[in-house]
């Protein structure tokens, strides 16, 4: 059978495309908004979800559907070498390119419409929602449960500016938290599994700005802060 769905939201994020976004929620206190679209943008849709801290976002990847899927995945956690099952990933290419994402809900706005601000996001400016659903800790939360392959958080790295970017950043006007933004990004190590090039230079696009950066001794070295007027 096919369903057909429709767009109840849409998401505003930092996060200007795919590459530097973590890998699961939470683990970059990332803030986005989710803007309820007509006519799903009525106060009483959302009318008791602020007594929740947590919302499950179920979304569309969008920017890859487009790609089709594959039985097996190289999970990055896995170096990128090792496969499993799609069934078995959050890979993005997927019979249906849905997602799901578990963030912390910070506020609900009803202000001429509906928005809710979520922090910790995984997704990308302009993912398309299909539904939210608030978390329930007493049955969701299972600290018994086994987390196969993706068993604790991945490594940091540690992340150090050069003087020139601290002067670029001292003279732009960027949201507030973005250096911190910056610095959580990269200590994720947004490279795919199979790069280790000290004197490879990797640009990753954050609000209206691209931030250059390279990674060597597992350290990330913030090299310059540009202005991408696309944004
Ligand atoms: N928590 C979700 C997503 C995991 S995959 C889930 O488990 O289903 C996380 C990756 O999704 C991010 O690294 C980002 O590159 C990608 N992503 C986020 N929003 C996307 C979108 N709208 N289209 C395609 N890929 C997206």
């Amino acid at each position: 059978m096919n369903y057909s769905f429709e767009t109840i939201g849409v998401i505003r994020s930092p996060y200007r495309e795919k590459f530097g976004i973590p890998r699961q929620p939470s683990l970059v206190d990332a803030r986005v908004t989710l803007e309820l679209l007509p006519p799903y943008n009525q106060p009483d849709c959302v009318r008791g979800l602020e007594a929740f801290s947590h919302v499950w976002i179920h979304f569309v990847f969008h920017q890859t559907l487009a790609r089709g899927w594959q039985p097996l995945v190289r999970p990055p956690r896995l170096g990128g070498n090792a496969k499993v099952g799609v069934f078995a990933s959050r890979a993005t290419h997927r019979p249906n390119p849905l997602g799901l994402s578990l963030v912390e809900l910070v506020s609900v706005n009803t202000d001429g419409g509906a928005t809710l601000e979520l922090a910790g996001a995984d997704l990308l400016d302009g993912t398309p929602v299909l539904d939210i659903k608030p978390y329930i800790p007493f049955v969701e939360s299972r600290p018994e449960a086994r987390g196969g392959f993706v068993d604790g958080p991945p490594p940091q790295l540690a992340v150090a500016w050069s003087d020139e970017a601290r002067r670029q950043l001292a003279a732009l006007t960027p949201p507030a938290g973005f250096a911190g933004l910056v610095d959580q990004v990269l200590a994720q190590d947004p490279r795919p599994a199979y790069q280790d090039d000290p004197e490879r230079v990797y640009g990753v696009s954050l609000y209206c700005y691209n931030v250059r950066f390279g990674i060597a001794d597992g350290t990330a070295r913030v090299l310059e802060i540009l202005y991408a007027d696309q944004n």
